[in-house]
């Protein structure tokens, strides 16, 4: 399946910075849509909020010298009547907006009947189910052409990233709603320009539908987020060496896909095998401490266990932090079980 990408600056400026981004895009013929920011929401109050209708009318004038389609972000109600007269037929939540369930049930009644096409951001924050449930009720307003973009995530500590990307929430979206498509916006997870290439393959190695970047015919001048955008030339070589024509799996690979992947299974079963054992010795623990009051929790014995397990999985060659977070997950039950029991 082609990817769908989705490029253009991230804030309409002027109606010459539409133009030359407009030109300059519509003869990457891998762009299926142009992105402009038309309201912006700032999360600090004193910077550039977007320049609303001038913009809009630019849009469908160049729309249609250019032979193009644009696409923006609406945060209320009003947003989607001013697109509809402007000719925009493709809009996005933005993830403050998906935040807020009043403010996507305000923006569904309007979009009732409107068969415009609508992007879903991911919530600003890690919560999956704020994301399934602005995809739901579009679905309940009867749109049916809806797609989710994973910007990534805010977190107290980001990593080196504007917002996390935190790939697991987009997988279980994605495991939760197998039927919407999904793009990645490497833009605003990254937020600087050099980190594009990498999450885009990442994205791509993650089979994503597409990406939605941003492009600027000057990046160094623009009003909002310079420094993550990129040119229409830097663009394309990005694209060239992120998008492969995927190779079929051969008669070799299928085989031995399927060989690695019984034995993965063999291995989970046993897995969780072992971890139902291990939760039944502690239910005989808790009923050893319950007749004796003695508490549940013994800070000594779990150090002793962390240490123990830590240096066992080194020599196997086990990632540290994932080796403690998985015992922290497996202990919290156990101590919940004995609680309980
Ligand atoms: C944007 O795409 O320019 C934007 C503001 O996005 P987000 O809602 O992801 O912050
Ligand atoms: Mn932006």
């Amino acid at each position: 399946m082609g990817k769908t990408i989705i490029a253009g600056p991230c804030s309409v400026e002027s109606r010459e910075q539409l133009r030359e981004a407009t030109e300059a895009l519509c003869k990457i013929p891998q762009v299926s849509l142009i992105r402009c920011g038309v309201w912006k929401p700032r999360t600090r109050p004193g910077g550039f909020e977007g320049l609303g209708e001038p913009a809009l009318r630019w849009m469908q004038e160049l729309a249609d010298t250019y032979h193009v389609q644009y696409c923006c972000e609406v945060a209320r109600p009003e947003h989607v009547g001013l697109c509809l007269q402007h000719g925009v037929r493709t809009i996005w939540l933005g993830a403050r907006t998906t935040t807020n369930p009043f403010m996507v049930g305000e923006i569904c009644e309007v979009l009732k009947g409107s068969g415009m096409d609508v992007l879903v951001k991911n919530p600003v924050c890690p919560d999956v189910s704020l994301w399934l449930g602005a995809v739901e009720r579009l679905r309940q307003a009867g749109i049916s052409h809806i797609t989710a973009v994973h910007r990534g995530f805010s977190m107290y500590h980001n990593n080196g990233y504007r917002n996390a990307p935190v790939w697991e929430v987009a997988m279980e979206f994605r495991r939760e709603m197998p039927d919407i498509p999904i793009l990645c916006d490497p833009s605003h997870i990254g937020g600087r320009a050099d980190l594009l290439a990498p999450l885009s393959s990442t994205a791509m190695q993650m089979d994503y539908n597409g990406l939605m970047i941003e492009v600027h015919p000057h990046p160094a001048d623009a009003w909002t987020d310079a420094v993550q955008q990129i040119t229409p030339d830097e663009f394309k070589l990005l694209l060239e060496e992120t998008l492969h024509t995927p190779v079929a799996p051969d008669s070799e690979a299928i085989p031995q896909l399927t060989a690695l992947r019984e034995n993965i299974d063999t291995i989970d079963h046993s897995l969780l095998g072992m971890l139902s054992q291990r939760m039944e010795l502690s239910r005989q623990i808790a009923s050893i401490k319950h007749e004796r009051h003695m508490p549940v929790y013994q800070s000594g014995r779990w150090a002793d266990v962390v240490r123990d397990r830590l240096q066992l999985a080194e020599s196997m060659g086990l990632d540290p932090t994932f080796t403690k977070e998985m015992l922290e997950k497996i202990h919290a039950e156990s101590v919940r079980i004995q609680l309980e029991s």
